[in-house]
């Protein structure tokens, strides 16, 4: 098909939005057209985090000469034509306005088709012949060079770089047929061999540690692989899910992937995964998310059901009866066990003979004045400041998660998005790994929002926001020294119960039973009490009982 400017009415149907945010994008844009372009054999150079140089190279079907200018100009595509094309889009390009909007932030150029075009900012500055080399090589120099804002918030060169790599692996897994290569600042960062075996071009992505522990999956219009139970991570990033090879976020589908593990990987814990799902386009809508990472299903419902069902049995095949049990086992372990640190510390009561908390059961009696438990021990009566007590046991969570305890979090069945400011945004990707450490999944959702899809089971939903906002602002702010501690106080105000808070009585035992179990429990975080405790003498003498 040649390049032809689309006309208006189908420009207008296409979800329209600033696609060029950051290298990655970029990147993104350029080995989708070269996919597109059936190439077999793409490479990619990044220099200063994509900011000097993103250069793709690939070997696919090139543009021929005369259609070099059209091809960056808005709305230029050869994949669509009329309104009834978006209904069924077969390729990963569809907009015709990737390469007009890169070129209006950088300086490009690109040879194909015995042609070579340079362009600044938008102005052609050469337009003629170029080598008669086979396929397409681009190359992205001084990006954002034209808009200062923009890069004045781009992130750390190794988050930015991360960001590229991370999305350069997905469409390799994805793509084994395909030769990548990936070079940052002249080494060697990526090299798949092209052959087709996916499970080896994830070996060659992930390390052949993984490849080894890779289930491979061929059912249902699902193919791809999965890691064995024995084989899992701390965080989400080396699961790749697709739909007819591009990668999607979908809350759903992750979600359907993570619970055909149930029972078999610990909470915050997940598999390696690269499934691409073949869905008759008809059957999905791409234009739907400006940068095309969202995609909806007609059937959404039996997709999930689809992937989930094709997890399990490849799962059920593959695992050994004694990893299922072992697996089960440390499930079914309370998470608190697994956080809770048994140390000699004071306990609730008398600070003298001090008995194992189970020994010393506290009861409770009841809620006084809006928000104080009043609980009796064997050495006397105990007042303990719920929100106090509370905030020590979650901070005390927090902080082991921060270290690498595991976290527990809860999906939102709706993605919130929050605004922030940019600092805050950047903070966010910067601070990833804190994040999701506690519990929170946040993806980038624009430059001034994110979207938070799961959040630590302990906070409550309606406090999500103010939450993750404060927790970004100590993120963003400068002082690293006790940076970790802060954000586990600031999570853990956030997510303890609040003075007046009403709490039945099962709930105050299990706050007791929690509190005495904790190291450091005489104070909250920020140095308060955490209770008073009157000892049976203490009552004895003031009521004068000599006895
Ligand atoms: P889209 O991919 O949405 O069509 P782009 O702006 O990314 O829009 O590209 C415009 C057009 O340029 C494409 O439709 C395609 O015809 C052509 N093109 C871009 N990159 C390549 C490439 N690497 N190989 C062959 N053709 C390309
Ligand atoms: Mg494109």
């Amino acid at each position: 098909m040649t390049i032809r400017v689309l006309p208006p009415e189908v420009a207008d149907a296409i979800a329209a939005g600033e696609v060029i945010e950051r290298p990655a994008s970029v990147v993104k844009e350029l080995i989708e057209n070269s996919l597109d372009a059936g190439a077999r054999r793409i490479s990619i150079e990044l220099r200063g985090a994509g900011r000097t140089l993103i250069r793709v190279a690939d070997d696919g079907r090139g543009i021929p000469r005369e259609e070099l200018a059209l091809a960056f100009r808005r709305h230029a595509t050869s994949k669509v034509q009329r309104l009834a094309d978006l209904a069924a889009i077969s390729t990963l390009g569809f907009r015709g306005e990737a390469l007009a909007s890169i070129a209006a932030v950088a300086e490009v150029e690109c040879r194909s088709g015995g042609g070579r075009i340079l362009i600044r900012t938008g102005a052609v500055l050469e337009d003629g012949a170029g080598p008669p080399a086979p396929g397409t090589l681009t190359e992205v120099r001084d990006l954002f060079v034209n808009t200062p804002a923009r890069l004045k918030f781009m992130k750390t060169d190794a988050t930015e770089t991360a960001s590229a790599v991370h999305l350069i692996r997905a469409y390799a897994v994805l793509h084994p047929g395909v030769r990548w290569e990936l070079r940052i600042d002249g080494r060697t960062s990526l090299a798949t061999s092209g052959d087709g075996d996916r499970r080896r071009a994830l070996g060659a992505v992930y390390g052949s540690s993984v490849e080894a522990a890779l289930v491979e999956i061929e059912a249902e219009g699902v193919s791809g692989a999965i890691s064995q139970s024995h084989l899992h991570r701390g965080n989400r990033d080396a699961i790749v899910l697709a739909v007819n090879g591009r990668p999607i976020a979908s809350r759903s589908l992750q979600y359907a992937l993570e619970e055909a593990y149930l029972g078999s990987l610990e909470r915050g814990r997940y598999p390696v995964a690269a499934l691409d799902l073949a869905v008759d386009p008809d059957q999905v809508d791409v234009n739907v998310h400006p940068a095309k990472r969202e995609v909806r299903f007609r059937d959404e419902r039996a997709v999930f059901a689809t992937l989930q069902r094709t997890v399990r049995a490849a799962l059920a095949g593959s695992r050994p009866a004694v990893i299922s049990i072992e697996a089960a086992l440390r499930v079914e372990a309370p998470p608190l066990r697994q956080l809770a640190v048994r140390a000699p510390v004071p306990q609730l009561a008398a600070a003298t003979a001090e008995p194992a908390a189970a020994e010393m059961p506290l009861r409770p009696l009841g809620q006084v004045l809006d928000g104080y438990l009043v609980a009796e021990g064997p050495e006397g009566l105990v007042l303990v400041d719920q929100h106090a007590a509370h905030e020590r046991i979650l901070y005390n969570r927090f902080l082991a998660r921060l270290r690498g305890a595991p976290a527990v979090s809860q999906p939102l069945l709706i993605g919130m998005v929050v605004e922030v400011e940019p600092a805050q945004a950047a903070a966010a990707a910067d601070h990833r790994t804190e994040l999701c450490n506690l519990g929170f999944d946040l993806e980038e959702f624009g430059h001034r929002s994110v979207r938070v899809l799961a959040a630590p089971i302990e906070l409550p939903a309606g406090r999500v926001e103010a939450a993750l906002l404060e927790l970004l602002e100590v993120l963003a702010g400068g002082r690293a020294d006790d940076r970790v501690e802060r954000v586990a106080a600031a999570a853990a105000c956030h997510s303890a119960v609040r003075f007046g808070d009403p709490l039945d009585l099962s709930e105050q035992r299990r706050l007791l039973e929690e509190l005495e179990r904790e190291p450091n429990a005489q104070t909250c975080p920020h140095g308060r009490p955490t209770r008073l405790f009157l000892s049976v003498e203490e009552l004895r003498r003031h009521f004068r009982r000599n006895y």
